[in-house]
């Protein structure tokens, strides 16, 4: 701006005197401020291209590994992936505090990955698990020592659970907590009816859902599908949120698919840049 308004008082200052040195040196400083002119007029142009042309958004990709804790072998491979991908551990397992210690160290996101009751198999629940059957003095309580299990937590999903988390009102106390303690939560969509996202965003808990399992049928061809089927969702809405689990298919998968991830236009991020109220 300082510079074109002093061009412009040059042009228009008048000098009335036209002996033909002065008239000579008119000519040359008009020739200087034509150049001028255009150097400036090149700059206001290509700023205002810079405006006009934000930086290209990439749809966004974000991947929780759940079910951590019991096999360190396999854990030891999530934790060589992309930092970006989120380790969600099994509270009170052999190596969940050493896998939360290294992600913490990576700056990984570390998530509990809370035991939920669920319509089978509770068998399968492991320790620490949480039943509809507990008052709530008794469920917030395991839920607390789950979440203390975990050094470094930032925020929780659920195992299982395609029966408590259609449950409003245990939903209601499971989410009052993570409030209260500052965790955020990702619907890992156990059942379709599952109101527990719906209730942490109610509450105003940071939240997200799970939209694709990358390995209920453990077999590469099926994993390579549904990670096909990852980024049609993240192109279609800007990001998608897949969890998978520490199965050797799975991770030999990721491990290719990761590494052109960038080249195919996407953004790896880490669970933690998608959740929101
Ligand atoms: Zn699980």
């Amino acid at each position: 701006m300082l510079c074109e308004r002093w061009l412009f008082q040059a042009i228009l200052s008048k000098n009335t005197q036209d002996s033909r040195e002065i008239l000579m040196f008119k000519a040359l400083w008009k020739v200087v401020v034509f150049i001028l002119l255009g150097v400036c007029g090149t700059q206001a142009l290509s700023s205002e291209r810079d405006n006009s042309h934000p930086k290209t958004i990439r749809p966004k990709i974000a991947i929780i590994i759940d079910d951590l804790g019991t096999n360190w072998k396999n854990a030891n491979k999530v934790l060589s992936l992309p930092w970006q991908v989120s380790a969600s551990i099994l509270p009170f397992t052999q190596y969940a505090n050493k896998i939360a210690l290294i992600s913490k160290e990576q700056n990984r996101a570390i998530l509990l990955h809370a035991p939920m009751e669920a319509e089978k198999n509770n068998q399968l629940l492991g320790p620490g698990a949480l039943f509809l059957s507990m008052n709530p003095w008794h469920l917030l309580k395991q839920l607390r020592q789950d979440i203390l299990d975990i050094p470094g937590v930032e925020g929780v999903n659920n195992h299982m659970g395609s029966k408590m988390t259609q449950e409003l009102g245990t939903m209601r106390w499971v989410m009052g907590l993570l409030k209260w303690q500052g965790l955020y939560f990702i619907d890992s969509r156990t059942s379709d009816q599952s109101v527990a996202q719906q209730v942490a965003q109610s509450m105003g808990i940071e939240n997200t859902r799970r939209n694709v399992f990358l390995d209920d049928d453990i077999d590469s061809v099926a994993i390579n599908k549904q990670f096909d089927r990852l980024e049609q969702l993240a192109t279609k809405n800007g990001s998608a949120v897949a969890i998978g689990h520490p199965h050797d298919e799975t991770l030999r998968v990721l491990k290719n698919r990761l590494l052109g991830l960038e080249q195919s236009g996407y953004e790896l991020v880490s669970i933690r840049d998608l959740v929101k109220i």
